[in-house]
């Protein structure tokens, strides 16, 4: 037993030392980008992943959070028509429309731009 003791610590303390000098080096860093460039190719679903993720929160194709977007949400809509924000002549709520009021688009932008650092896409 006393003859094991030092051994197996003397073995610990080496492998320790090995893994300690290998693990954070080289070794771990290129593995982690090979597994990640590789699996980005194969799943070949990572461009609709990334159209998702937007549609999640933003609706480009209204320029508003999705959440709000009362031209994709018929309740929304109508909770708009009931407040009486809405905008009959572009069938929209009044406070999204863009067309009737260009500076509100900017005021939805900004949200974007706080969110992403980026402008969003404009809008149709
Ligand atoms: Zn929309
Ligand atoms: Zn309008």
């Amino acid at each position: 037993m006393k003859i094991l003791n030092p051994a197996g610590r003397s073995a610990t303390f080496v492998a320790l030392t090995l893994v300690a000098g290998c693990g954070p080096q080289p070794v771990a860093a290129p593995r982690i980008d090979a597994a990640q460039s590789t699996a980005a190719p194969a799943e070949s679903a990572a461009p609709a992943k990334a159209a998702h993720a937007h549609d999640e929160w933003w609706c480009g194709e209204h320029g508003v959070p999705e959440e709000i977007c009362g031209q994709c949400n018929s309740k929304l809509a109508a909770a708009f028509q009931k407040k009486g924000d809405w905008c009959k002549d572009h069938d929209r709520p009044d406070s999204q429309c863009f067309i009737c009021h260009p500076e509100y688009e900017k005021n939805f932008a900004d949200q974007y731009v706080a969110k992403f650092g980026k402008q969003p896409m404009k809008p149709e």
